[in-house]
């Protein structure tokens, strides 16, 4: 038997991701995973078809969503773990991730447009014709590229819709601590995402100081060097210690499903909390 490995971080095409939920549970369980969670960006939709896909490849597979969320302007990304898929707290706050989605997509459109890059909205709906539940900008910055207006969706983000840039547009902001109590009321736990990309201390300080269950200490390519900081501190607030990849297939090639895991004890941890919620 292989040494059990599940990837808890990974994005499906129905958010920004370039598998289907499907596509994803075939490429761990090839990958030699035993264990999955799916955290699409705002969505749950991909547990749809990838429940019945884990069932029949013998996938251990638990809810999961990862919930863009802002701290005093700070966006904060929060991942979502065991809580019931249908739960409505959860599903409401999908629902209104997507309105904001659009009308947030709408303001990027738009300056966009004033700067001479058109894109339509019914373009940026067919990037995604399977599934629209979860469009951003990965999305816009794929149409950027395919009409010439940026050779790499890297120069996208970094010229025009990254963080700063002219054409970013914040839309409706949602508060950690209402994301963070509609988790708990949905009996999910809450983990602190990718902690190395907060660069903003007192962020990171005062997220520390929120009811959260878990941190994500093992994440994407970073190294063990960097892991250790972050295993420290969860170990001193009694964290669980989460890990995963951050997948997204074409869009990030140079990330690796399951470059980022944990093992069987910790994945057992969340999954009895999932299967205890059902
Ligand atoms: P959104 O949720 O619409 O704000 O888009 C955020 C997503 O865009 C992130 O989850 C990443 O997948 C992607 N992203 C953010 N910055 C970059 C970047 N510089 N290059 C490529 N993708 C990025
Ligand atoms: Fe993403
Ligand atoms: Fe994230
Ligand atoms: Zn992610």
């Amino acid at each position: 038997m292989n040494e059990f490995k599940a990837d808890l971080h990974c994005h499906s095409t129905c958010s920004d991701g370039s598998l289907t939920p499907e596509q994803l549970v075939q490429h761990a369980k090839n990958l030699g995973f035993q264990g999955l969670s799916i955290t699409d960006h705002d969505t749950i939709e991909a547990y749809n078809t990838a429940v019945p896909a884990a069932k029949e490849a013998g996938m251990r597979l638990i809810s999961g969503v990862e919930f863009s969320t802002t701290l005093d302007g700070v966006s904060v990304h929060i991942l979502a773990y065991s809580f019931p898929l249908t739960h409505p707290e959860i599903i409401n706050l999908c629902q209104k991730h997507t309105v904001r989605r659009q009308m947030r997509n709408r303001a990027i459109l738009e300056k966009l447009s004033k700067m001479g890059m058109p894109i339509s909205e019914e373009e940026l709906l067919q990037v995604s014709p399977r599934l629209n539940y979860s469009l951003g900008r990965p999305h816009i910055a794929m149409l950027m590229v395919s009409k010439g207006y940026v050779p790499t969706i890297q120069e996208a983000f970094k010229k025009y819709i990254g963080e700063g840039a002219p054409c970013f547009a914040t839309g409706e902001p949602f508060r950690v601590e209402d994301t963070l109590r509609i988790i708990h009321e949905a009996k999910g736990l809450a983990v602190i995402a990718h902690p190395q990309l907060i660069q903003d201390v007192k962020t990171l300080k005062n997220l520390l100081e929120m009811p959260f269950d878990g941190m994500e200490c093992f994440y994407g390519n970073f190294q063990n060097q960097d892991s250790k900081r972050w295993i420290k501190i969860a170990a001193r607030k009694n964290l669980i210690m989460t890990g995963g990849s951050d997948f997204h297939g074409k869009i990030k090639p140079s990330i690796p499903f399951g470059c980022s895991f944990i093992d069987e004890k910790t994945f057992e941890i969340l999954e009895k909390h999932y299967i205890a919620n059902q």
